[in-house]
């Protein structure tokens, strides 16, 4: 379809040859000679490979790529216009014995696995048939760590994704008048999102009216649309594999006093959370931001989650932005400020936008207007 065409055409390349070279210099901090990537979404940015089944072996001169032969041609396609130099094996059962091999013959010590990418009992499969040479060192987010600061060709496909929301939103709002059920809106939100070019859905839109906005991730369901409910919608779609993630509440008609101070005091929160970002401020001070507005109000206790997250290939990822959030914002970070208010039985508010944080403050991609009533 024509949109589509001329978003990917619109999109400069992504910059992926030197992203293994970045790894590579965490290896010594972590401790290992070698890092055995089985995240497909990192191996995605690693090497550019889109596929459903990969691995990859990152030595310090070397590397090693194996996947089935489903992606024979794909994956030579998609490495080499990556420009990256890996030795590509393709096997469907000889996969532990191509990966052992190679451990052997360069003779890691010491390899490190994505522990929180390992099941149990891959690891001990791991430590005894595959790398039976060397000691396995549990890692803790190398690559996603490196995903945290985006490149501009990565923003750019972030910021066209939050276009695509953006439009998709403008060209069916006025369908809400008819009455729409949760699932019938978040359908017609979906489909105008594929219909201008993107790929997937970042995640299931969220669709919540009335008492159903209560609850910060309601299932769409077949309730309509009520006249003055307060109506949390949350969706995103994805180009080229970035996602894009917008919130709006919204009001078909007055919502009335109560809703309308629960509005106010959440755009007064997700305000002071965008003037708190910058480069060098620490995400928790971001979420304290936020959350002092909405304690102020009265609603410390109803602001259930944390501000807000990273977003890039995964519509959840570093840093997180919440009390807890541990270390400070860079430029080129990519994150939504989110907060919101749910009272049980009447409903919720929740506004969300993606940024990018840069020097001075943060350059704002989801563009929709913040009208309550429509
Ligand atoms: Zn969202
Ligand atoms: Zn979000």
């Amino acid at each position: 379809m024509t949109p589509s065409a001329s978003t990917a055409a619109a999109l400069p390349a992504l910059d992926v040859a030197g992203r293994i070279d970045h790894l590579r210099a965490l290896f010594p901090e972590a401790g290992i000679d070698a890092l055995f990537v089985t995240r497909l979404v990192n191996i995605r940015y690693l090497t550019g490979f889109t596929g459903s089944a990969g691995l990859l072996l990152v030595g310090p001169d070397e590397v090693l790529f194996v996947t089935d032969g489903r992606y024979k041609d794909q994956s030579a396609d998609q490495l080499a216009a990556a420009g990256v130099p890996a030795r590509i094996e393709i096997s469907g059962t000889e996969q532990k014995r191509i990966v052992h091999d190679a451990a052997q013959a360069t003779g890691y010590g010491r390899v490190g696995l994505e522990a929180h990418g390992v099941t149990w009992s891959q690891q001990r499969g791991f430590a005894s048939e595959w790398f039976p040479a060397a000691e396995l060192v549990a890692t803790e987010g190398l690559v996603e760590g490196l995903r945290r600061v985006k490149d501009p060709g990565e923003v750019a496909r972030i910021r066209a994704a939050c276009g695509i929301a953006d439009t998709a939103f403008a060209n069916v709002a006025g369908h809400l008048a008819d009455r729409p059920t949760e699932l019938e809106f978040g359908l017609e939100l979906e489909f105008e999102m594929r219909r201008l070019g993107a790929s997937a859905m970042s995640f299931e839109p969220i669709v919540a009216a009335g008492p159903n906005g209560a609850k910060p991730h309601a299932r769409p369901s077949d309730r309509r649309i009520g006249p003055g409910e307060l109506l949390v919608l949350d969706f995103g779609c994805i180009v080229d594999g970035y996602c894009s993630d917008m919130t709006r509440t919204v009001s078909v008609g007055d919502p009335g006093p109560e809703a309308r101070r629960m509005y106010e005091v959440v755009l007064e929160s997700q305000q002071a959370g965008r003037d708190a970002v910058r480069q060098g401020v620490e995400a928790a001070a971001v979420d304290k931001a936020c959350r002092d507005v909405i304690a102020e109000a009265g609603w410390a206790d109803a602001f259930l989650h944390g501000t807000g997250h990273g977003v890039g290939l995964e519509i959840h990822e570093d840093p997180r932005v919440s009390a807890t959030g541990r270390g400070t914002l860079a430029a080129g970070y990519v994150v939504t400020v989110e907060p919101g208010v749910y009272l049980t039985g009447i409903g919720g508010v929740r506004i969300e936008d993606t940024v990018v944080v840069t020097p001075d403050g943060c350059d704002v991609l989801t563009a929709s207007p913040k009208d309550l009533v429509l």
